[in-house]
């Protein structure tokens, strides 16, 4: 299983990788203000989360939340995020993901703004770490229909933009997710860069398929080993094959 690693550190471990990360997000300039959240599972009933309206560049571990499954307080003084649905149901479609990370980084989140997903295969490591990264609709933060809007890209997905908002990704882990949020933000600025140039070249369908396959061998290595698992890029193939993916 993916995550034992996690699953091994002491809460307090867990509490101080989420006040890192935190600062990470601030400091690469993918949060402004009181901007996105951190979550991690802590075990099959309990998730640690930040608290909302809180600096995500100057939280203190006992600043964080515990609750379970259902969205309920266990510990800790302050609210929880207003983005708890979105981790709830992240946690209870994926049981693979141990850590998710939301954030609202420019670049990403123009293309959210501007209605366009980071579906095209620019860029090979992209296609094998991510497979796409699809746009759902519009949703008011904090309430279901935020929740609504992801589902159905929640299974196959690890990285999804949400329109007019920002960004949320998950992985085996809480650092897992966020490399996915730093991978996001970068293709955002490659594929920016590749509209402006004007001569965008995306990898053709077979090239597409030999990338999922390296995909696949990457995903069984790391599972046997305890790395990260990266999604369901079976489904992502099936979904989305390559030539529809050259829009
Ligand atoms: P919270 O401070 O409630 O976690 O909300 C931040 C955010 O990014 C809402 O979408
Ligand atoms: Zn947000």
């Amino acid at each position: 299983m993916t995550g034992q690693g996690v699953l091994m550190l002491s809460e307090h471990g867990q509490r101080v990788a989420i006040v890192e990360f935190g600062k990470l997000l601030h400091a690469s300039g993918f949060v402004a203000a009181t901007d996105g959240n951190l979550s991690i599972r802590l075990d099959e009933e309990r998730l640690l989360v930040t608290p909302t309206g809180i600096r995500k560049g100057a939280m203190r571990p006992s600043d964080l939340v515990i609750v379970d499954m259902r969205g309920n307080r266990l510990d800790g003084k302050r609210r929880v995020s207003s983005e708890i649905g979105m981790h709830l149901l992240i946690y209870s479609l994926r049981p693979d993901v141990r850590g998710i990370v939301h954030a609202h980084p420019p670049t990403a989140t123009g293309f959210a703004a501007s209605g366009l997903g980071l579906s095209s295969p620019l860029v090979c490591e992209v296609v094998v770490g991510l497979g796409t990264i699809p746009l759902a609709r519009y949703g008011t933060p904090g309430t279901p229909e935020l929740a609504d809007a992801l589902e159905p890209l929640i299974p196959n997905h690890d990285a999804i933009l949400m329109a007019n908002h920002g960004v949320v990704t998950c992985g085996s882990s809480l650092e897992s997710a966020f490399m996915k949020m730093e991978t996001v933000e970068h293709f955002a600025k490659i594929a920016l860069v590749t509209h402006l140039l004007g001569n965008a070249q995306p990898l053709g369908e077979k090239e597409v398929q030999k990338l999922n396959e390296v995909r696949h061998r990457y995903q069984s290595s790391a599972l046997s080993c305890d790395g990260d698992a990266t999604g369901d890029l079976e489904s992502d193939e099936r979904e989305e094959t390559a030539g529809s993916r050259r829009q």
